[in-house]
């Protein structure tokens, strides 16, 4: 029997994100996905696997709203921020009516997790220099709901300059939530807008332990809003978002000694990436590397498929950006090890641009 005539329309509409682990590819160094290089070592303790776990476990969210610098009612926890994402749209948008706004190149979650809901998707590119084009957002702020803002941007790696977000709140206010996914500011946090929490009912902040955390695997994320909006998500979120092996470890490493390895592990992989910066820039196939906030960054190449194959080739994985707008030949590089970004670049030094390889081969 044909099932897919059974299916929703927008489902069989649907482009699925195209995840780093779905894509695939065959190497032993992956700077494709924005993971920390090497595992952290967390013994899994507690062994009562036959009771359900906490919906909010109390001490993930004490410890995190310690970290954050926010009040435990202003923590929601849940399987990672991708959860997160989807999460506030279940919430505030309503199908067929409303409409989410996002700008482009950015992170590709935010449409994918609206157009399986049957919400509009609204993109309104950022300018030049990759920050946002408030005249035209506020031109298309008809039926919006939410707006999405990645900061640092995946895969830009910029901040987004806080007095335009700060103007964009303004402009929403009383009609639409702002959603800030900072996904990688624990990579540069004096960028963090969780200080404007106080101020602004309508901001909502995504996190993660994805990253800085090094527990993609965990899947482990958290949204940071005011309690109205919190309680809200509570009402939609499932019974029991959490595993007893998740908690157990999101706890272990939000305590001081977690805290200690996470500062410890952002402050190698960011300066990793600038020595990865100075040693690209003198790569003759490069034209330009672009500041990064994160633990990632974004690359121009001469030209992009010839670096991406021959990489490939050496079983070193990178994540193709050139299909997003306005990022024709740049390719995405996660700061790996210190060893594996000098790979990186042993191989880059010699690739020279207009070289004899051809796209074919
Ligand atoms: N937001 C951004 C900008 C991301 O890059 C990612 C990870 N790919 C996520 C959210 C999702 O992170 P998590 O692993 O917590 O679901």
């Amino acid at each position: 029997m044909n099932i897919r005539h059974l299916a929703r329309t927008n489902v069989l509409a649907l482009e699925p994100y195209q995840s780093a682990r779905r894509l695939g590819g065959k190497g032993d160094i992956w700077l494709n996905a924005n993971e920390y290089p090497l595992p952290p070592s967390y013994a899994l303790r507690g062994d009562k696997l036959n009771r359900y776990p906490s919906c909010q476990p109390p001490g993930v969210i004490n410890g995190y709203a310690a970290y954050a610098g926010v009040r435990p009612e202003q923590v929601l926890v849940c399987r990672g921020a991708d959860e997160g994402i989807e999460l506030v749209i279940r919430t505030f948008c309503e199908p067929g009516t409303d409409a989410i706004l996002f700008c482009p190149p950015t992170y590709g979650m935010y449409s994918v997790s609206a157009e399986t809901f049957g919400i509009t998707c609204r993109t309104v590119r950022t300018r030049q220099n990759w920050q946002l084009n408030l005249p035209e957002i506020r031109a298309q702020l008809d039926g919006v709901k939410l707006i999405y803002i990645c900061s640092p941007n995946n895969p830009t790696g910029n901040i987004i300059d806080p007095d335009a977000i700060r103007e964009l709140l303004e402009m929403i206010h009383g009609r639409a939530l702002l959603v800030v996914d900072e996904a990688y500011i624990d990579f540069y946090l004096q960028a963090s807008l969780t200080g404007w929490l106080a101020e602004y009912s309508h901001l909502v902040i995504l996190r993660t332990l994805s990253k800085a955390f090094a527990l993609a695997g965990l899947r482990c994320g958290f949204v940071l809003a005011n309690e109205e909006v919190v309680q809200l998500l509570l009402k939609v979120i499932t019974p029991y978002p959490l595993a007893l092996p998740v908690a157990d470890i999101a706890e272990q490493a939000l305590s001081v000694d977690g805290l200690r390895q996470t500062r410890a592990r952002v402050a190698e992989t960011n300066a990793n990436r600038e020595s990865l910066v100075r040693a690209l820039a003198a790569c003759l196939c490069v034209r330009e590397v672009y500041p990064s906030a994160s633990n990632y960054l974004l690359v121009w190449f001469d030209p992009a498929y010839q670096v991406f194959k021959t990489l490939c080739n050496r079983g070193i994985i990178l994540r193709d950006q050139s299909n997003q707008p306005g990022l024709a030949d740049c390719l995405r590089i996660t700061i790996g090890t210190q060893e594996e970004c000098q790979d990186v670049v042993a191989v880059l030094k010699a690739l020279n641009p207009f070289s004899s390889l051809s796209k074919e081969s």
